[in-house]
């Protein structure tokens, strides 16, 4: 009796440490990886670059050490001051179905419960989205506390004037802001918006792989569009100068906020039909409109996304865009960190530059695609 309590026990603590000392970091490396290897020469024209910016990475879901350059995962403050990143968005998951897939999901599993839990987030974490989606926020700001200046978070037009200045001055800074993926972590209250205003996101995807009480998603199961309180949230953004973000929307919650809202909007990840057809890229003429409402498209760097595995393709997806509406309102959508394979890591972004070259694009558009468009977006459109 004795010996098979001390083994069960004995397999208990084994479990444990699997369960809590390796299941997260094995999760973050099988999931976050790379077609290609490190390093990536940088050549005069991409370190001729003064501001590289990307609108979307998931990096705050992951507990790897921030200020530790990694062998694996896409983003931290080491590769991003190799890579001469300016500004990276740093976005939100707080909630994703089990089976997780593009075309179809309901919203009655939450993996990311279980991922906070293995990693020995608070408690709070693994049962509130709101409470998950607030520690990532207080998490980026935390790193900019304890970088010693070498990392800032953007929450205004002034700060971001003030960071412009700064980095002329020093190119050893970078920077991040914070965005939302999925309008669930509101909690279905609408007062918890200004809960995420104050804590720093400024833009907000309305829908991520499920429907929600707010919009529905392109990967939902009833796709619909926005819901009348989706509508007064919007209004409630627009009033904020917070951005809505169209990236994982359905069809229709698209069309409802082009028609509905006369502001900006980003994509901040995404690819294009006329390129990669599937159900999460836009229409030629959701790209026209868009355009027409003076927004900016993020070009994925993985498969879904521009159907190839290389800069190649990314680079296919940008130029479209960039003829449809222009090379001012195409940028990049990397998904770095977002539990997907993506062409490299972001000291892999020379080979974006590469591939842009080969597309015709000249020094001048290479400079706006690689983050002077976001620049320049946030700059019109952050609060004062
Ligand atoms: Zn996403």
């Amino acid at each position: 009796m004795k010996k098979a309590l001390k083994i069960f026990f004995f397999t208990i603590i084994v479990v444990a440490i699997f369960f809590f000392g390796f299941l997260p970091s094995m999760i973050d490396k099988s999931m976050n990886k790379v077609t290609s290897q490190p390093p990536f020469p940088k050549d005069s024209v991409y370190e001729a670059i003064p501001f590289i910016a990307d609108l979307h990475c998931d990096a705050l879901l992951w507990d790897r050490d921030f200020f530790e350059k990694h062998n694996y995962g896409h983003v931290d403050l080491p590769r991003m001051l190799e890579a001469n990143m300016a500004l990276q968005v740093f976005t939100i998951v707080s909630k994703t179905p089990r089976g997780i897939n593009i075309e179809h999901n309901d919203d009655h599993t939450d993996q990311v419960a279980l991922l906070n839990f293995a990693q020995l987030r608070k408690p709070a974490d693994w049962f509130s989205i709101k409470t998950r989606a607030l520690d990532q926020c207080h998490d980026l700001h935390s790193f900019a506390k304890e970088s010693g200046g070498k990392f800032r978070v953007i929450t205004s037009k002034r700060d971001l004037e003030k960071y412009i200045a700064d980095r002329k001055q020093n190119r050893f800074i970078t920077a991040g802001m914070l965005g939302v993926e999925g309008a669930h972590c509101l909690e279905n209250d609408i007062n918890n918006l200004d809960v995420l205003y104050d804590a720093g996101v400024r833009y907000i995807g309305l829908a991520h792989f499920f429907d929600n009480e707010w919009a529905g998603s392109a990967h939902g199961v009833k796709k619909g569009g926005l819901t009348e309180k989706g509508k007064d949230l919007i209004k409630k953004m627009a009033e904020k100068n917070m951005v809505i973000d169209l990236a994982h929307s359905s069809q229709a919650t698209i069309s409802d906020v082009l028609k509905l809202h006369s502001g900006p909007v980003v994509v901040s990840h995404t690819g294009i039909k006329g390129v990669c057809d599937n159900n999460r890229n836009l229409t030629d003429e959701q790209i026209i409109e868009i355009g027409k409402h003076n927004g900016i498209i993020g070009i994925g760097l993985w498969e879904t996304a521009v159907c190839g595995t290389d800069a190649a393709a990314t680079a296919k997806s940008i130029k479209y865009v960039a003829d449809k509406i222009g090379v001012d309102k195409v940028g990049l959508g990397s998904d770095f960190d977002g539990a997907i394979g993506t062409h490299f890591d972001v000291t892999g972004l020379p080979l974006i530059v590469k591939a842009l070259e080969k597309e015709g694009f000249n020094q001048e558009d290479i400079t706006k695609i690689m983050g002077g468009n976001i620049r320049d977006f946030f700059l019109r459109n952050l609060p004062n």
